[in-house]
């Protein structure tokens, strides 16, 4: 299977080569540095925006260990993946959130963006950057591996 564009090509709001952050698929490490994207961090995972969401609310919880993807996780992750999944759910929980929005937590079977991320994302599904049939079927179809309990 061919590897899917970053989200940055396709909005052709990128170059190949960031200026200030190297390849395109590590751009969201330099978004953790960003306070625009910044939403909080703990000794295992930070969390940001998401920088082309795909829906109302839309969230990357990422691992602090340098883990390209789920496909390198392994048992010894298991403890990293639940207090991931805890993150997301407290996002969820978040006062902010309050009403009937409801989410989805899980990765990308194929996700085009290095260092493992967890997506927290209103199921709204409403936004500007929802642009192709892969945004869509990313986050409704079996691409989509939901997190347990979500
Ligand atoms: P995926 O790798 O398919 O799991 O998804 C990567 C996600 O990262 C997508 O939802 C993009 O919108 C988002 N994204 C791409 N570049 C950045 C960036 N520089 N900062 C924050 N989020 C990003």
């Amino acid at each position: 299977m061919s590897k899917r564009k970053s989200d940055a090509t396709v909005s052709n709001e990128n170059t190949k080569k960031s200026k200030t952050s190297g390849h395109w698929s590590q751009g969201l490490l330099s978004s953790v540095d960003d306070p625009n994207y910044f939403v909080k961090s703990d000794d295992m995972v930070n969390v940001i925006k998401d920088k082309y969401p795909k829906a109302k609310y839309h969230y990357l919880v990422i691992a602090k260990e340098n883990i390209s993807s789920l496909k390198s996780v392994t048992i010894k992750h298991a403890a990293l993946l639940k207090h991931m999944e805890d993150v997301g759910l407290e996002i969820v929980n978040d006062k902010k959130h309050k009403g009937n929005i409801e989410f989805k937590i899980g990765y990308h079977a194929e996700p085009s963006m290095s260092r493992l991320h967890l997506h927290v994302i209103s199921d709204d599904m409403v936004s500007d950057f929802l642009k192709t049939k892969k945004h869509w079927n990313s986050f409704t179809s079996e691409f989509f591996l939901r997190s347990q309990g979500r």
